[in-house]
């Protein structure tokens, strides 16, 4: 019999929180003990890393909880208030709350918040873009009324028609996403893919080179958007190479949607306005629950709603309900904060970084992220310093920097993001301390003859970096209401 914790006696001292991790944890270790023990230990790991991943966060414990219960057993297949399915009145609720906040929050004509994550999102914004420019026009040119009276040799020429179509994006190893058209995603198998990159000199989008590859090209999509850059973009010069070559606009904010929320990216570089359509995720910078979101104008709106069909079955509901929730927190004037600390840490870090003479792409950062260039810096490939750094309870991922001589897999760069450190409260001088103790571990990490991934290092040096990082996060407790 496992011992509850309703029987301890400083029960009416603990927080709504630490009951609500501590309820779930017992329910769950009721049912399979190795499922808890394993979720404990993530919040262990989530507690004693230095967590550098930029595509990562730490959602509110709101979020989480609005998650973890009774909606997920909800079908809510359509959009609010239009349903394929009885009994949606709450989900309704949710869902149309969620929307109307996500639309304020970003100033956008329309808001569809059901995609599960960020792949879908484009998925679905994909599928919707094609139709709208290809099969609807298809179907009124037949006079037809919808593409159920299309016959089998009509639907063919549709189809292929699909398949001819070209999407423009920021290519992998330079910094774009694998659903941006890279060879092993679905995006280059339902169109052709075509990419750009970004100058090998300075590491920056070279605006001129992609208007005259986009005119030549002439692809229906055109895609602005990245995973790993670390300068703005200037969306109103993505905004004239559509016009000029008839593409539709897709920006994919994924990375940077919490930025745009936080109102430090404006004008030209919020790309609100601008784009036709907005993909992004929902827990990177936005520090929402795992999800994505897609925002358009009112012209692109019934295509994008229709998510399920296209691409999606039923909705999430208890993570829509957690969107819902983090959409309000963004609205918050404490998510400005936030968001301009965000920037201002990750610039502290790169000007670390620049002090020691190491190298970054692109000379330093405008954003939340920082690409740090390990084999001209330390002699190491990416995937050496990724592994050593995790040993030290540093985590960050290898990146492929523009013209990588190290390949894909061992790459010759790090990526690293201050958006999880600024959520803990994290300032510059802990920037500081974070570059001094990279610094010093790559600096003294020797490569082991014959092998791109493993280096020589001294224990002690391991044990010391090992006690900095534990004694950096001993200041900034993550989930302090959870006992
Ligand atoms: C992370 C990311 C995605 C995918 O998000 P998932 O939620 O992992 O599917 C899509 N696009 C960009 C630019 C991203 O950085």
């Amino acid at each position: 019999m496992i011992k509850s914790f309703l029987d301890r006696k400083d029960l009416h001292t603990l927080s709504p929180e630490s009951i609500a991790y501590l309820a779930s944890m017992e329910v769950i270790e009721r049912k399979d003990p190795l499922i808890a023990e394993a979720l404990k230990k993530e919040l262990d790991d989530q507690r004693n890393s230095l967590k550098l991943i930029a595509s990562e966060n730490y959602s509110s414990l709101a979020v989480q909880l609005a998650m973890g219960n009774f909606l997920t057993d909800k079908y809510a297949e359509g959009h609010p208030f239009h349903r394929f399915y009885a009994g949606c009145d709450n989900v309704d609720t949710i869902e149309s709350v969620g929307c109307a906040l996500a639309k304020k929050l970003f100033g956008a004509e329309h808001a569809y918040i059901q995609p599960h994550s960020g792949a879908d999102a484009n998925l679905i914004a994909y599928w919707a873009i094609l139709i709208k420019r290809i099969e609807e026009p298809f179907i009124e040119s037949l006079g037809k009324k919808n593409v159920a009276a299309l016959t089998d040799d009509e639907y063919e020429q549709v189809r292929n028609e699909f398949a001819s179509q070209k999407m423009m994006g920021m290519a992998l190893d330079a910094g774009g996403h694998l659903t941006h058209g890279s060879r092993v995603n679905f995006s280059s198998k339902m169109m052709k893919s075509i990419t750009y990159g970004v100058d090998a000199k300075t590491g920056l989008l070279d605006y001129k080179k992609i208007e005259e590859q986009a005119i030549k090209e002439r692809p229906a999509i055109l895609i602005a958007g990245y995973s790993a850059y670390s300068r703005l973009i200037d969306f109103s010069i993505f905004r004239e190479i559509a016009d000029k070559c008839g593409a539709t606009l897709l920006v994919d904010m994924a990375h940077f949607a919490g930025l745009v929320a936080g109102k430090q990216l404006t004008g030209k570089y919020n790309p609100v306005g601008y784009a036709d359509v907005i993909t992004s995720t929902t827990h990177k910078t936005l520090r929402g629950p795992r999800g994505g979101i897609i925002l358009c104008t009112e012209e692109f709106a019934p295509f994008i709603d229709k998510g399920c069909p296209y691409a999606i079955g039923g909705p999430l509901a208890h993570v829509i309900a957690a969107k819902s929730l983090a959409f309000s927190e963004c609205l918050e004037p404490a998510f400005e904060t936030y968001a301009a600390n965000v920037i201002k840490n990750s610039k502290a870090m790169a000007a670390a970084f620049l002090e020691k003479g190491k190298v970054l792409i692109s000379g330093g950062t405008d954003n939340h992220l920082v690409l740090l260039n390990v084999e001209e810096s330390f002699g190491l490939t990416g995937r050496a310093a990724e592994t050593l750094l995790a040993r030290c309870g540093i985590t960050v991922n290898r990146n492929s920097i523009p013209g990588d001589i190290n390949g894909p897999w061992y790459t010759s760069g790090i990526r690293l993001g201050s958006a999880a450190l600024t959520s803990r409260g994290m300032n510059e001088a802990d920037m500081h301390k974070i570059v001094e103790i990279i610094c010093r571990l790559l600096d003294a990490a020797e490569p082991l003859e014959g092998s791109k991934a493993k280096v020589h290092i001294a224990d002690l040096l391991v044990k010391k970096t090992k006690m900095d990082v534990k004694e950096l996060l001993s200041g900034y407790p993550l989930y302090p209401e959870i006992l």
